[in-house]
């Protein structure tokens, strides 16, 4: 029997938005070339309009990080890429020349064991404007997850905790940071323990929620903190993307204020800044819980996936998350602490997206060498997010 696929509500308005993209897909990325696709590229010249010829469109292809992409040219951008942003390809071949990655960008399939889910990525701009004009965005229930009290085996609960965690993040009177911290929290717990069915619904049960909030509410993490922490992972992040030149244009500026602050800050003018920038922040949370929301349900739990590796994904969707605030209040600083334009928060969210678009093994690496255990402790997972509490005077 077929398995049942599901998506959420958004996902079948995508269009691509080609030569009207403010970030296009086509450049400064690594674009995959299946073995079908390079076969029959060995049969297909080039279009005489790409600048450089080559015998057949297979010589464009090369091997990096271990992968078959297209080689860039020296601006970072698909050779195939015209310069009014169309693929000199699909007008020379039609849409069947593309490799799966160009047709299927910016969805992505995961095949559970008795399911498969669809969903977008963040990483294409017009999905994040999708997500704008819709201001809430719906998922699916799984089949058979959370509702006859038979959720047999470790990928049903699992599945079973995801869907409790979009429900607390589509809270929209809980912050969303506390929906994080509070998530993390009840992961380690899950952690400690057996998994079981009954023990995910006390622990996303209205009381025990209630008194986590009040617990966590007390934590105190000085705001000046979780700023330097988050610039930092920012600066490493960003690292190995400046050396290879990509992304300058959004990486540049954010890191020399990174940079500045990492040789020291009046800790009571970078809180008021921060308190500044909340207020313009604040009207773009929407959006955020629809890309947390989303993040979550795309990344959270992976086929054959564990507790642990959930554990390392909210810990990857709060880098992502982080880093993406940090971003903009560095930029906002920079620009002068005026308004921040959706377009900077749509910009940010793509680029940051796309530098943080790991697999799980990557994922898992990154985390082994730059932490100093792979599950962190709430307190870390509290220091970046922050609790939004500010230093007592
Ligand atoms: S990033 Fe999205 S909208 Fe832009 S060219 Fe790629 S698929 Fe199309």
């Amino acid at each position: 029997m077929k398995a049942a696929r599901i998506h959420p509500d958004f996902f079948e308005q995508f269009t691509c938005i080609a030569d009207k993209c403010p970030l296009t897909c086509c450049q400064e990325w690594k674009i995959a070339v299946d073995e079908e696709t390079n076969q029959r590229w060995k049969k297909l010249a080039p279009p005489k309009t790409v600048s450089v010829q080559k015998k057949a469109l297979s010589e464009y292809i090369i091997e990096k990080d271990g992968e078959r992409v297209i080689g860039l040219n020296p601006v970072h951008r698909c050779p195939f890429l015209s310069e009014n942003k169309l693929c000199r390809l699909v007008r020379a071949y039609g849409d069947e020349v593309l490799s799966e990655t160009c047709t299927v960008f910016p969805r992505e399939v995961h095949e559970f064991e008795g399911h498969e889910e669809e969903t977008l990525m963040p990483c294409c701009p017009a999905v994040i404007d999708l997500w704008r004009a819709a201001g809430t965005v719906q998922f699916p229930e799984v089949p058979g997850v959370g509702h006859d009290g038979d959720n047999e085996g470790e990928e049903m609960i699992l599945l079973q905790i995801r869907e409790q965690i979009i429900r607390l993040l589509q809270k929209e009177q809980k912050p969303l940071r506390e929906a994080l911290l509070e998530s993390f929290y009840i992961l380690l717990e899950f952690h400690k323990e057996t998994l079981s069915e009954h023990f995910v619904s006390e622990y996303f049960s209205d009381k025990t929620l209630e008194e986590l909030e009040t617990a966590i509410r007390e934590v105190e993490v000085p705001l000046a903190d979780t700023i330097a922490e988050c610039s930092e992972l920012l600066q490493d992040l960003a690292v190995n993307y400046r050396k290879e030149g990509l992304y300058l244009c959004y990486l540049d500026p954010v890191i020399e204020e990174a940079e500045a602050l990492s040789d020291g800050f009046d800790a009571q003018e970078l809180t008021e800044k921060w308190m500044a920038f909340q207020s313009q922040f604040l009207q773009y949370e929407p959006l955020l819980r629809c890309f947390l929301q989303n993040e979550v349900f795309s990344d959270l739990v992976m086929p054959e996936g564990n507790l642990e590796q959930m554990i390392l994904q909210l810990q990857w969707i709060a880098i992502t998350c982080t880093a993406i605030r940090q971003s903009l209040f560095l930029k906002w600083i920079r620009e002068g602490e005026g308004p921040l334009s959706y377009e900077d928060v749509r910009d940010y969210m793509v680029v940051i997206s796309r530098m943080t678009g790991y697999d799980e093994e990557d994922v898992r690496e990154y985390l082994l060498n730059s932490f100093e255990t792979l599950v962190w402790d709430w307190g870390y997972f509290a220091l970046i997010v922050g609790n939004g509490t500010v230093p007592k005077q």
